[in-house]
């Protein structure tokens, strides 16, 4: 399992972390937050590779 931290001041609020991995990621007032203390259900790999800002720092 691999732990998941967002860089804040980088994200534009698109909402791709939020498609792909609802229980981990959650928009709120236009940038994403972290919801879940570890990414095990979704592939939180494939979710930092598809920021279109590289905000999502994913530590395995
Ligand atoms: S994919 Fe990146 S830019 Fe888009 S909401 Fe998530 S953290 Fe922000």
């Amino acid at each position: 399992m691999s732990k998941v931290k967002i860089n804040e001041d980088f994200c534009i609020g698109c909402g791709a972390c939020e498609s792909i991995c609802p229980n981990v990621f959650r928009l709120e007032n236009g940038k994403a937050k972290v919801i879940a203390e570890e990414c095990k259900d979704c592939n939180c790999q494939e979710v930092a590779e598809s920021c279109p800002v590289n905000a999502i720092l994913v530590e395995e």
